[in-house]
């Protein structure tokens, strides 16, 4: 069964992947601002291009293709912009709405999804009825189409978004200790098992080390303030090679942003926590203790 599908994503790998998946499923559209356009339509899809990409012009773009293209799949990235513009397109077509969707499956009237559930303890799968269906879904779900496709023309589209209702106060660069986890090789993490910020110094000795990014779980960030960014399902998801919780418990919670992580490690000095049944390797042990030796024994072996 051939579905025409209509993808958006504010990043363009992101976009590339969803262009993957949308061409397995029948002819893609694509909108895109700006330089994006180009890789898009390089990729395969019929791109429509717009020049300002604030949340009204992409709702209008969006809407304005549907009207023309009549996809019967809406797939938008679940990224922190995807997210606010997918529910606002499906409840001005109103249509049926699933958010951070890993599968997608259209079958005759209706597309089958799958997502996580219960905390990422489970996968749901769930039918969204009627025409168009949207979407958003993670990035690294599928991905992009090595093999050369044809190429799609690019059309301008020429947008007026409604007047926002959303005033900008004031803008401030993100700290970046914190920042680009999800693209992070290596990650080390502080959970409540550090007793008071400036022993976070030892984990930052450790990530120096390993050339690690630093996460935190949700505590250390929402109600100690430590950090901006926490990892877990309502923080970051991540995928990094290696995954060092320290401090840690592991629950359903923090377990479901790390789950695609190629190796764990714990240091966690209950032998019950949970994060030791997540690892590859636990170390039950004081982190006081663990993370100096473990930060002196690495600067050994790397001299
Ligand atoms: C709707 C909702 C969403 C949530 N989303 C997230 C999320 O995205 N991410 C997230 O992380 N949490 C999330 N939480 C919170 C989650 O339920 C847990 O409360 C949180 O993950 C626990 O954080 P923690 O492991 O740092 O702390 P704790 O559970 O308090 O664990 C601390 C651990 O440190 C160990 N420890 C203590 N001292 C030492 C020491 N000296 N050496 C070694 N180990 C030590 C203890 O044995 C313990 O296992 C969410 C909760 C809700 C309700």
């Amino acid at each position: 069964m051939s579905v025409k599908t209509l993808v958006y994503s504010d990043n363009t790998e992101v976009a590339l992947q969803l262009l993957g998946r949308a061409l397995e499923l029948g002819p893609a559209v694509a909108v895109a601002a700006g330089d994006q356009a180009g890789a898009l339509a390089e990729g395969g899809a019929k791109t429509f291009r717009i020049g300002e990409a604030s949340i009204e012009h992409l709702r209008a773009a969006i809407l304005e293709v549907a009207r023309r293209e009549s996809p019967a799949l809406i797939m938008i990235a679940s990224t922190r912009r995807g997210r606010e513009l997918a529910p606002r397109v499906a409840s001005v077509l109103g249509a049926g709405y699933c958010g951070d969707c890993f599968e997608v499956e259209p079958s005759e009237g209706s597309v089958r999804v799958k997502r996580l559930a219960y905390g990422g303890s489970t996968i749901a799968t769930e039918a969204i009825k009627g025409t168009p269906a949207v979407v958003t879904i993670p990035p690294r779900s599928f991905k992009k189409r090595e093999e050369r496709a044809t190429p799609g023309e690019v059309i301008e589209l020429n947008v007026t978004g409604a007047a926002s209702a959303v005033r900008v106060l004031e803008r401030r660069p993100k700290r970046t200790g914190d920042a680009g986890l999800e693209n992070a090789k290596v990650i080390v993490s502080a959970g409540r098992g550090f007793k008071k910020r400036e022993d976070l110094a030892m984990l930052e000795e450790l990530a120096g080390v390993l050339g690690a990014k630093i996460g935190c779980s949700r505590p250390v960030s929402a109600d100690l303030g430590w950090m901006d960014q926490w990892v877990g399902i309502s923080g970051k998801r991540v995928a990094p090679r290696l995954y060092v919780a320290c401090g840690i418990s592991g629950t359903i919670q923090h377990a479901a942003g790390i789950r695609d992580s190629q190796t764990i490690v714990a240091v966690n000095s209950d032998e019950a926590a949970g994060i030791h049944e997540l690892s590859d390797y636990s170390i039950v042990g004081d982190i006081y203790a663990v993370l100096p030796a473990l930060t002196r024994a690495l600067r050994e072996r790397v001299k």
